[in-house]
């Protein structure tokens, strides 16, 4: 079974002047485990607000979604906060605190969380920190790392509670080329490391093009295209 599963889902937002603007059109969307899925289009077509409907940052306006075999359009709201632990997501801006280490950044989902012991927290953020390359910057704070290791560390604290999921919206559109090209190679790697499945926004069709295996497009809160992309990703 897929992963994650959007059925018929639909998301309007009110406009000042009071009309509704339908950012996503009814759409049903599957992605399976172990997939690097790419949701592609132009600024506006919907792909932000269709995959923060995945982790219900946005609550559809009718129909179901599923994440890991959960309906969590149909959880109550305790039950949906455990759920989202199978749901990592990392943003443009990276959204670190600034004023924290880098432990304490990827620590942070765990803490809240409650349910791990000091020395399990310890492990698991060595562990996320050594799967993204900054072991080293433990004690260092977001202002001391460059926007590719800001991301980086953002990636860690996602993963951070094992999650199957983990959803990217626009990763890459602060950092310059290089920079973007090394933060691919290293979410294609996660996912092969740690199976991970990788759901990821972008207005680029060269980072699908480097990333995904799965394509979506979409136009104006429409999937208007779905195909596979040729050859496996190693050979690109
Ligand atoms: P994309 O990620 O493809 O650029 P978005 O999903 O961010 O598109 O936005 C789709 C449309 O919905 C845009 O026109 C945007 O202005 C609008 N929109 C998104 N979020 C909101 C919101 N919270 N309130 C009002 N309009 C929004
Ligand atoms: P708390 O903040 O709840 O006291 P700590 O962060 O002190 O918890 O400790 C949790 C675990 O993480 C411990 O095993 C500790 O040794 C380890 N730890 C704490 N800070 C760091 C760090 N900067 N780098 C590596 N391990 C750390």
């Amino acid at each position: 079974p897929p992963v994650i599963r959007l059925e018929g889902v639909r998301k309007s937002f009110r406009l000042p002047n009071g009309d509704a603007f339908e950012a996503v059109r009814r759409t049903t969307l599957e992605v399976h485990g172990g997939d690097v899925f790419g949701l592609v289009g132009q600024s506006g077509a919907g792909k932000s607000t269709l995959l923060r409907l995945v982790n219900l940052l946005e609550r559809p306006d009718a129909g179901r979604v599923f994440v890991a075999g959960r309906e969590l359009t149909a959880l109550p709201r305790h039950e949906l906060r455990a759920a989202r632990q199978q749901i990592g997501m990392i943003f443009q801006q990276f959204n670190l605190v600034q004023n924290a280490t880098v432990f304490d950044n990827v620590a942070f989902p765990l803490r809240i969380h409650g349910r791990h012991t000091r020395a399990e927290i310890g492990a698991r953020v060595r562990e996320c920190l050594a799967l993204v390359g900054l072991s080293e910057k433990s004690d260092s704070h977001p202002a001391q790392l460059s926007g590719g290791q800001k991301q980086r560390v953002a990636i860690a604290r996602a993963l951070a509670p094992r999650p199957q999921v983990l959803l990217c919206d626009e990763p890459t559109s602060a950092l310059d080329s290089e920079t973007t090209r090394a933060l691919l190679q290293q979410l294609r790697e996660i996912n092969r490391q740690i199976g991970v499945t990788i759901v990821i926004v972008t207005h680029e069709l060269p980072v699908v093009q480097a990333l995904c295996r799965n394509v979506a497009i979409l136009e104006k809160g429409q999937v208007v295209e779905q195909f596979a992309v040729d050859g496996p990703v190693a050979e690109r």
